[in-house]
C-alpha cells in the first residue's frame, strides 16, 4: 500500500505499490478478460507486464501504475501471445523460395494429400498386399524412377541429410574428390567439407576455386579413393576464365577406375526452365542420364514441394544408403511423403505442373499480368498514401534458395516512399498477418509475383496503413 503524505514516493515505494500476482488474478479488470481462458497463459501475461513494470520503475521511465493500467498492459499482452508462433506471412519479396520464409509453397493437391493422411491412420510402414511391416523408404520409389529414370529412390528429411547420408553409406573412412570451385556454404550451416568430415569421408580438393580440369582428379586418385563428387554451386557463380568437369566426363572416368561419381544438385529441377527463357538448369534426369550413380536434390526448391532430400541412382547404392543407420534417424514423417508423392505426381503432366506447383507458377508468372496486378495496387495506394508517394518500377524478382543464383526475373514494383524506412517495415512486420517488403533507399518495395491474388486485398490495407511522412 502507498505510504501516505508522500506525494512523489521512490522507485522502491512504488516497486512495493505493484500488486501481487493473486491480487492481480483476482481483480476484477483482470477477471474481465482472464476468466475461462487458459490459466498458465494468464498468468504468463501477467509477469511479463509485471517484469517490464518493475524494469520502468527501476529505470526511472515510469510513474506509479494503477491494476487497472497493468490489467490493460496484460490483456494486449495476452493476445499476442494466443497467437501461434509459427504463422503466415505475406511474402511481397519477390523471393520465390525464400528459406526464411519456408521455401516452395505447397499445391493443394499436396495439401489435400496431408489433411488426408494426417487426419488418420496410413499404410506408412504397412504392405497392404501381404499384411506384413512395410518400409516408408520405398513409398515415392515408383514416381522417382518414372520421373527421373533412375533405377530406385527415396526420401528423407532434407537435402543436407540426403548428402551426409550417402556419403556415410557409400564413402565412409575413404576419400572423396571435390573441385575446390564446388566447396560451397548454403545458407551459413551447409558446408560441404563440415558435412564431409561428419560422415566419415575424407575430403580431397582438387583443382583451384576457377578452373578444375579431369586431370586434377585423375593425379588425386589413389587407393582410399571412393568417389568424384560434383556440387552445384547454388548461390554463388564463379564467371570469367573459368573451367569444370562436365558430369559425363567425371563420370565415365569414375567408372573406368572402378568408383563413383556423385551429385549433389541442390535444388534439382524436374523440368527445362529454359523454356522461360532463364538459363538452363541441369535436370535430375539429365544428371542421371549423363552417368551420376546417385544424384541427391532438395524437396522444397524448384522442385517446388515439402522440405525433403531425395537421393536418385543405381538400385544397389540406393540399397545401401536405405540400411544405413542414418537413414532412420534422418527418415520423413507420413505428411511429407503424403506431400511429396503428390507433388511428385504434378510432374506426371508436363503442362500442368506449370500451373499446379505455386512455385512454378509464380517463376512463369508473365511480366504483363505482374505490371497490371502492379499498377491496380498502386492506383488503390495513391488515394491513401499521396500520388506523389507511390511510383511504379521496373525491377527484378529472384528464384531464391540458392537456385538460379544470376538469373533476374523482370518483374514490376510498387514502390513506396517512406521517412522511415526501418520502422515502416517494422510496423508491417508486425500486422496481422505480417508482411515483408524489401527496403531500397527510403523506399518499400513491394513484388506480387509471392504475393497470391487472395491475398492482395489484406496487403492492400497493410500497405495504405503505412503512415505519412
Ligand atoms: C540447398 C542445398 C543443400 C541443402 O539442402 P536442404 O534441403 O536445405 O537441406 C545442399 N546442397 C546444395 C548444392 C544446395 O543447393
Amino acid at each position: 500500500m502507498r505510504s501516505t503524505g508522500d506525494p512523489t514516493p521512490g522507485p522502491e515505494a512504488r516497486l512495493r505499490d505493484l500488486p501481487a500476482m493473486h491480487q492481480l488474478l483476482a481483480h476484477p479488470a483482470v477477471r474481465a478478460w482472464a476468466e475461462g481462458e487458459p490459466p498458465s497463459l494468464v498468468k504468463r501475461a501477467l509477469d511479463l507486464e509485471l517484469e517490464e513494470a518493475r524494469r520502468r520503475i527501476r529505470a526511472g521511465e515510469e510513474a506509479a501504475l494503477s491494476p487497472e493500467a497493468l490489467a490493460e498492459r496484460a490483456r494486449r499482452r495476452f493476445l499476442a501471445l494466443s497467437r501461434p508462433v509459427l504463422r503466415p506471412v505475406i511474402n511481397a519479396t519477390g523471393v520465390i523460395l525464400h528459406t526464411n520464409l519456408g521455401r516452395a509453397p505447397l499445391s493443394e493437391a499436396a495439401l489435400a494429400a496431408v489433411a488426408e493422411v494426417a487426419r488418420g491412420y496410413s499404410n506408412l510402414e504397412f504392405d497392404l498386399e501381404s499384411g506384413r511391416r512395410g518400409s516408408r523408404h520405398t513409398l515415392v520409389s515408383d514416381l522417382l524412377r518414372e520421373l527421373t529414370g533412375a533405377e530406385d529412390g527415396f526420401a528423407v528429411n532434407n537435402n543436407a541429410a540426403a548428402v551426409l547420408l550417402a556419403l556415410s553409406a557409400l564413402a565412409g573412412g575413404r576419400e572423396v574428390l571435390v573441385s575446390r570451385g564446388e566447396l560451397i556454404e548454403i545458407g551459413g550451416s551447409f558446408r560441404i567439407p563440415d558435412v564431409m568430415e561428419q560422415s566419415g569421408a575424407r575430403l580431397v580438393e582438387v583443382g583451384t576455386t576457377n578452373r578444375t580440369r579431369l586431370g586434377d582428379f585423375l593425379r588425386a586418385t589413389g587407393p582410399e579413393t571412393a568417389a568424384y563428387l560434383k556440387v552445384h554451386p547454388s548461390n554463388y557463380r564463379i564467371v570469367g576464365f573459368t573451367q569444370s568437369v562436365p558430369l559425363e566426363e567425371l563420370a565415365a572416368a569414375a567408372h573406368e577406375r572402378g568408383l563413383l561419381a556423385l551429385v549433389d544438385l541442390g535444388s534439382g529441377s524436374l523440368v527445362d526452365l529454359g523454356r522461360l527463357g532463364l538459363a538452363h538448369e541441369p535436370t535430375v534426369q539429365e544428371a542421371v542420364a549423363a552417368g551420376a550413380d546417385l544424384v541427391t536434390f532438395s524437396g522444397d526448391k524448384l522442385l517446388g514441394g515439402p522440405q525433403a532430400g531425395i537421393l536418385v541412382g543405381r538400385r544397389e547404392l540406393i540399397e545401401r544408403c536405405r540400411r544405413h543407420p542414418l537413414a532412420r534417424a534422418v527418415r520423413i514423417d507420413k505428411m511429407t511423403v503424403a506431400a511429396l508423392e503428390a507433388t511428385l505426381a504434378a510432374y506426371r503432366r508436363p503442362e500442368e505442373v506449370w500451373r499446379e506447383l505455386p512455385a512454378l507458377a509464380m517463376l512463369a508468372r508473365p511480366e504483363e499480368e505482374l505490371r497490371r496486378r502492379a499498377e491496380r495496387l498502386a492506383r488503390a495506394l495513391e488515394p491513401h498514401l499521396g500520388r506523389e508517394r507511390v511510383q511504379l518500377l521496373r525491377g527484378e524478382s529472384r528464384a531464391g534458395g540458392g537456385s538460379l543464383p544470376e538469373e533476374p526475373l523482370p518483374t514490376w514494383l510498387v514502390a513506396i516512399r517512406v521517412e522511415e524506412p526501418q520502422a515502416a517495415a517494422a510496423r508491417l512486420r508486425a500486422g496481422d498477418p505480417p508482411v515483408i517488403v524489401r527496403l531500397q533507399e527510403g523506399r518499400l518495395l513491394v513484388d506480387l509475383r509471392t504475393v497470391r491474388e487472395a491475398e492482395e486485398p489484406v496487403l492492400e490495407a497493410a500497405l495504405a496503413g503505412i503512415p505519412a511522412p
